[in-house]
């Protein structure tokens, strides 16, 4: 168990350390060398150092048993500093989860403890060159070796492709095929007939080492296939997704504020036409307050969701996982994106550091599950909870919204309601046209879950706050009237999308006739959520000024 106090020293350590060893003109050079700082990574995972990794491992394995609220934290805070070595120290991690969730105790004992008391680096073999996606279509093979009628040993040959930490690992989770199925092997770093290619040379997170790896009968003993029983490979991959895309989410989310928290400062310096950008409403409200609700509609859900992990009494949360995973990410790409146009021509330069966070942020909605695929997981999960519920799940998840909203009339909880009655309205037409069979639309209806779900998300975050319940680990940066202004201004936009792509992929898929479509909309409520988007400029200003400090003046001056 980790306490509020210890988080917050880890988290302190952690910027300190990254203020010393990789201030921007350091991290610039190694992205155009394109050069994993392999003795940055050790440090941050050496356990008479930094022990990031101790965070992450649990107390009985000489660990700090951190949950995964507390590992949210400080994916997002690496995220912040470099997302290519965020990403070598999430790989390690990645790398022992199969030994975490499958292994045997002894197994556990000895890697697990390996990893805490010797910084031992890990990777994660998965993805081949024709096995992406599609995990199932992985070729490599573990053959057993056979010796008195026993399995004594594997031979494992084959390819795995972009693997980080190939070129560095002391030792890899290899998920190779034995004849019971899908299975991970534990692999040493110098293994005979084990060898990893050059570094790839990449768009972003230059600072990570990315290899391919090849396995040439790979001998190894029968006690490195975790948790001792073939076939399990694919349910051990599975069962932790729910908690790995929670934290590639909190990189979205990290990288994401780390390039505003680059822009909004040089706007309040840089004049343009006789004033500071910072006083341009056009600049403002297109480039930086949607890219805060954004990012905080994914922090609310990201949040939710580690809680709701941390409780164990609702499984994997996989879903929920890739709702965040998506909506973080892709709110990271957006916001990474605007903060270049916020910087003009600077931002187009290294010296700015956006263009690289821009560059880095851009692997976060490919690896761990690409984002269609997150669509696709979205979608379908909730497609059946929509079936079994006979339409009714997202109308009775948005009757609590209108609840909450009239205890709290202020924090877009019936802006929130009317986006999930919208999102039944359009599953349901969907059902009856039998829309699904078209693969499009099964994907979009997996962005508008996402969006809906989210806002809901966000206004049950501003309800804790404005009750004083939030999580203490909580991130604190808006007081709970910023963060109802941020909810309002989400959840307006959740409601208009579901409400407006709904009917542009219903209808764009023959879900409607003319007769119809009047009627559909009418269910949709879009006169409603029309009228609520009355006020939105008002909560953008008051965001901005939030966000620039000028809430208290402007009271003051009032
Ligand atoms: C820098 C980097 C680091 C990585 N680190 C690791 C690692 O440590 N360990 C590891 O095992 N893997 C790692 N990966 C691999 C990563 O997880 C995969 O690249 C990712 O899962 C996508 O697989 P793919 O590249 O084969 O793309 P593909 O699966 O071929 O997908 C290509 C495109 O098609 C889309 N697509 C795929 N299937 C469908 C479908 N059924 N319907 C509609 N669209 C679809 C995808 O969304 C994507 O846009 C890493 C990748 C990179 C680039």
């Amino acid at each position: 168990m980790i306490t509020n106090k210890t988080l917050k020293l880890s988290l302190k350590s952690l910027r300190e350390f990254a203020k010393k060893r990789l201030p921007d003109e350091t991290v610039i050079e190694l992205d155009e060398r394109d050069e994993c700082p392999l003795d940055i990574v050790r440090h941050m995972c050496s356990p008479d150092k930094l022990g990031i990794q101790l965070l992450f491992i649990p107390e009985e394995y000489g660990g700090m048993g951190g949950n995964t609220f507390d590992v949210y934290c400080v994916c997002e805070e690496m995220a912040r500093i470099d997302l290519g070595v965020a990403t070598s120290v999430l790989a390690s991690f990645l790398g022992s989860d199969p030994i975490t969730v499958g292994a045997t105790p002894e197994q556990k004992k000895i890697w697990l403890s390996r990893i805490a008391e010797e910084g031992l680096l890990f990777a994660y073999g998965a993805t081949e060159p024709e096995a992406g996606s599609e995990l199932g279509a992985l070729r490599t093979t573990a053959e057993r070796v056979i010796q008195d009628g026993k399995i004594v040993a594997y031979k494992i040959r084959g390819n795995k492709q972009w693997i980080s930490n190939g070129g560095i690992a002391g030792a890899y989770t290899i998920l190779a095929n034995t004849p019971a199925g899908p299975s991970w092997f534990i692999v040493d770093q110098g293994a005979k007939g084990f060898t990893h290619d050059e570094p790839e040379d990449k768009h972003g997170i230059r600072l990570s080492n990315t290899a391919a790896l090849a396995l040439d009968n790979v001998y190894v003993g029968a006690e490195r296939l975790v948790g001792a029983v073939e076939g399990q490979g694919l349910n051990q991959a599975q069962a932790v997704f729910g908690y790995t895309r929670l934290m590639v989410a909190a990189f979205g989310l990290g990288a994401g504020w780390s390039a505003l928290d680059r822009a909004i400062p040089y706007s309040t310096k840089r004049i343009q036409a006789g004033a500071p950008l910072s006083e341009k409403q056009g600049y403002t409200h297109k480039l930086i307050v949607p890219n805060v609700a954004r990012l905080e509609a994914a922090r609310a859900h990201i949040e939710e969701t580690a809680e709701r992990i941390d409780a164990g009494t609702e499984g994997s949360l996989n879903t929920e996982g890739a709702i965040a995973k998506y909506m973080a990410t892709e709110a990271g790409n957006a916001a990474a994106d605007a903060s270049i146009q916020a910087l003009g021509g600077y931002g187009y330069t290294h010296e700015y550091m956006v263009e690289k966070i821009k560059r880095d942020v851009r692997i976060t909605t490919i690896y761990e599950g690409t984002s269609e695929i997150m669509e696709m997981t979205i979608g379908r999960d909730r497609w059946q909870i929509h079936l079994k519920t006979r339409g009714q799940h997202y109308h009775d998840q948005a009757k609590k919204f209108e609840e909450l909203h009239s205890k709290h009339p202020n924090l877009g909880a019936d802006n929130a309601a009317l986006a999930l009655h919208a999102l039944a309205e359009v599953m349901e037409k969907a059902r009856v046209a039998r829309l699904t069979r078209f693969q499009h639309i099964l994907l979009r209806l997996g962005e508008l879950i996402a969006y809906a779900e989210s806002a809901g998300s966000l206004a049950r975050r501003a309800s804790l706050a404005a009750e004083n319940k939030l999580n203490e680990k909580a991130n604190r940066r808006f007081d709970p009237a910023a963060l109802a202004a941020i909810s309002r201004i989400f959840s307006r936009d959740a409601a208009l999308k579901v409400a407006e792509d709904g009917v542009r992929w219903v209808a764009g898929a023959g879900g409607v006739n003319n007769g119809d479509l009047a009627d559909f909309e009418a269910r949709l409520a879009l006169p409603a959520i029309h009228r609520s988007q009355a006020g939105l400029i008002a909560d953008m200003d008051f965001v901005a000024d939030v966000l620039y400090s000028r809430a208290a003046k402007r009271e003051a001056a009032a």
